[in-house]
């Protein structure tokens, strides 16, 4: 099993920062992605970042693209021997750069519109993880386990063909998210890897 790590945005993605601009989300997910590689590289997975560049790699658009490059992945090893996780901080509806401290809060694991069983399994067993984790937040309201995922218009999960899950650790326009994000990174990689490892064990331990 071929695990694609993708981190979101790039260092010239506009916006994407705590109201302060000390925290930002592409070095962020840049950084957790990396470790949850080289996590899963040392319990002798195969684990790969998708994105090595320092700049933004679009979604899917033109002749290299973030989708590209799983799809292709895939055509080559075979869809059902690769699944993606891609690493985001989450931010309120509100992008006015305003802290939003108490709004919102908590770990969210999503799939897309049109995901497969397998990408909701996956999503299901890394929220599990952050729960566990101590991640939980007012946004991680969802309890019943095998429902553990939010549907939403990914196109980076829509458009790839093996199972794909995009989670958002905290969110970094409050602090309390912030602090999350940068102080607990640990514990947010594990549950990573650790609900990556529960999904690969729960379809057969593929390694
Ligand atoms: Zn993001």
């Amino acid at each position: 099993m071929i695990v694609l790590v993708d981190n979101g945005h790039g260092f010239d993605t506009k916006g994407k920062c705590s109201p302060d601009g000390k925290y930002q989300e592409w070095a962020w997910s840049r950084e957790m992605a990396s470790l949850i590689v080289r996590e899963l590289l040392r319990r002798g997975y195969d684990a790969r970042l998708l994105v090595t560049e320092r700049e933004d790699v679009p979604i899917n658009k033109g002749t290299d693209s973030r989708v590209k490059r799983v799809n292709e992945i895939c055509r080559v090893h075979g869809k059902e021997n690769v699944i993606l996780l891609s690493i985001h901080s989450n931010a309120g509806p509100v992008c006015d750069g305003q802290w939003h401290d108490g709004r919102w809060s908590g770990f969210v694991a999503e799939v897309s519109l049109n995901a497969s069983e397998k990408s909701k399994l996956l999503a299901d067993f890394i929220w599990a993880r952050a729960i566990e984790a101590g991640l939980k937040g007012n946004r991680s309201v969802i309890e019943k386990p095998g429902k553990r995922f939010i549907q939403q218009n990914l196109g980076i999960c829509r458009e790839t063909h093996c199972p794909a899950v995009l989670t958002e650790s905290a969110f970094h326009d409050t602090h309390d998210g912030v602090k999350i994000l940068t102080e607990r990174k640990q514990s947010i990689m594990l549950a990573h890897v650790n609900g990556i490892m529960d999904y690969l064990n729960h379809i057969g331990g593929v390694k």
